[in-house]
């Protein structure tokens, strides 16, 4: 738009590769997983794969900007390229581009160890915001002091009206997000063992709460003494709305703060976020098949209560895998249920009870072709909540039986990348507009 002349390809390409980081990088403030306009539309598990994918990108990106400007060199005499690349990394003017480099190496290799047992996860979460920011005033100071098309007006525009989108997320998320959490005056009314491990707490909230919430979405959630933003854990409803103005949790005990939930007085405090999240019944009528493993129980327990509070008769089954049968929390509730609904619940369970009719675990590809059975599977709508390997193996069946990915829906208690075959066709997918993105810096290279 400036009428800038371009310069060499590769050169061309180097900056492409610059700009699209850039732009990237600001978006990853959005796609954090805590805007409920983005996830709540597209699902969680899709905006954090999104988020993890975007950052590998843009990692890539960044390592091949400096690289490109060298290239053409490089061809021609290796030695001078190396010196011209050690020139730039330790020139003064793009002093804050290498920061910049370094600090997005760290962030997202430091990103990858979030599930590692060496690292508290607030510890983990103030780091990776906290770099982030860092690393994106880094990159802002880099492209307006030495970018050429930055120095044009319309791409210094751009560049702020980016950065100032990503300072209004953060103040969203660390501000107003964690004053509004506190807003109303919820408070821990029961806590009740499930089993070992396993709790059910009941929150009591005003009578004339604000929030409302389809079954299977999920709030964020601190105790009180701690603050949100950065010890809030996200925790699916497990009842209907029905039932506010108190809510109802199905909790595991898992590390830190969950491991001190059998503890919590009645009358605690507690701040709440929500709802978030797309894991919810279809609206359509047809017949649902919902496999839970341990506490993936929850999501579904909102579902069902919900479904039975609005006199809901489709075709439900209901697929619930456990190690041992002590461990099918809220059992008694489901059966309650079944009364109300068209539900049949199959308990999966690790080990022989004689004279009980569950199903011998771990879940396999046969037990889901027993539960399909009789249902035309390319109509119905399948939902998975568990353990990561479970549900790879549940949805795996799923579409060796016939049931189309899109009718698949799964939610991940870990945000973490599965590994099924449902997770490796949805990675295509997310990488198509980074390939689209290639296409484009290639065609303003060769422009
Ligand atoms: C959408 C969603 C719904 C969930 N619903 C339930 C539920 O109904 N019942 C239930 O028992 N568990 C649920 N979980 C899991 C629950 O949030 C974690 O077990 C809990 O946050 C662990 O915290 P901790 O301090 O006890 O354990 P930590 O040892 O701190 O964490 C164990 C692991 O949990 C994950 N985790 C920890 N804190 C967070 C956080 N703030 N945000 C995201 N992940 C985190 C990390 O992968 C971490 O490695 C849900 C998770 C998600 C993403």
């Amino acid at each position: 738009m400036g009428g800038i002349a371009p310069a060499s390809p590769l050169t061309e390409f180097g900056t492409a590769l610059g700009l699209t980081a850039t732009a990237l990088l600001f978006l990853q403030f959005l796609s954090s997983g805590r805007y409920e306009s983005i996830s709540g539309q597209v699902g969680v598990d899709r905006t954090m794969g999104f988020h993890r994918i975007a950052a590998f990108a843009l990692l890539g990106f960044v390592v091949l900007h400096p690289l490109s400007y060298m290239a053409e060199t490089f061809f021609i005499d290796p030695a001078a390229a190396l010196d011209r690349l050690w020139g730039m990394l330790s020139s003064n003017r793009l002093r804050t581009g290498f920061l910049a480099l370094v600090g997005l190496m760290v962030v997202v290799g430091f990103a990858t160890m979030r599930s590692s047992p060496f690292i508290r996860y607030e510890f983990w979460r103030v780091s990776h915001g906290t770099l982030a920011i860092l690393v994106a005033g880094l990159t802002l100071h880099h492209v307006l002091a030495v970018g050429t098309y930055s120095a044009e007006y319309p791409l210094r525009l751009v560049w702020f009206i980016f950065a100032f989108a990503a300072a209004v997320a953060i103040f969203l998320v660390y501000v107003v997000r964690p004053w509004r959490m506190w807003r109303e005056d919820w408070r821990v009314d029961r806590v009740t063992p499930l089993s070992k491990g396993v709790w059910e707490i009941i929150l009591r909230g005003p009578d004339a709460t604000r929030l409302r919430f389809k079954g299977g979405q999920f709030v964020w959630m601190t105790l009180s003494p701690h603050r949100p933003p950065f010890h809030d854990h996200p925790f699916s409803i497990a009842s209907a709305a029905t039932n506010l103005p108190r809510l109802r949790f199905v909790i595991q005990e898992a590390g830190d703060c969950t491991s001190g939930f059998g503890k919590i007085e009645p009358g605690t405090r507690v701040a709440i976020d929500g709802p978030h999240g797309s894991f919810v019944l279809p609206a359509a009528e047809a017949p649902v098949v919902m496999i839970a493993g341990g506490v993936g129980i929850a999501p579904f327990l909102g579902m069902l209560e919900e479904a039975a509070a609005l006199g809901d008769r489709r075709p439900i089954r209901l697929v619930y895998a456990v190690h041992k049968s002590n461990g099918l929390a809220s059992l008694k509730r489901l059966r309650e249920l079944q009364s109300e609904l068209d539900l049949i619940i199959y308990c999966v369970v690790e080990e022989q009870n004689p004279g009980s009719d569950n199903l011998i675990g771990p879940l396999g590809r046969h037990h889901i072709s027993h539960i399909l059975d009789g249902l035309q599977t390319e109509k119905l709508t399948a939902l998975a909540c568990g353990p990561a390997g479970m549900m790879e193996i549940a949805t795996d069946a799923l579409l060796a039986a016939g049931v189309p990915s899109k009718s698949i829906h799964y939610e991940r208690f870990d945000y973490a990348a599965g590994k099924g075959r449902l997770d490796n066709a949805r990675r295509r997918e997310a990488l198509f507009p980074f390939l689209m993105l290639a296409v484009a810096m290639i065609a303003f290279s060769l422009r």
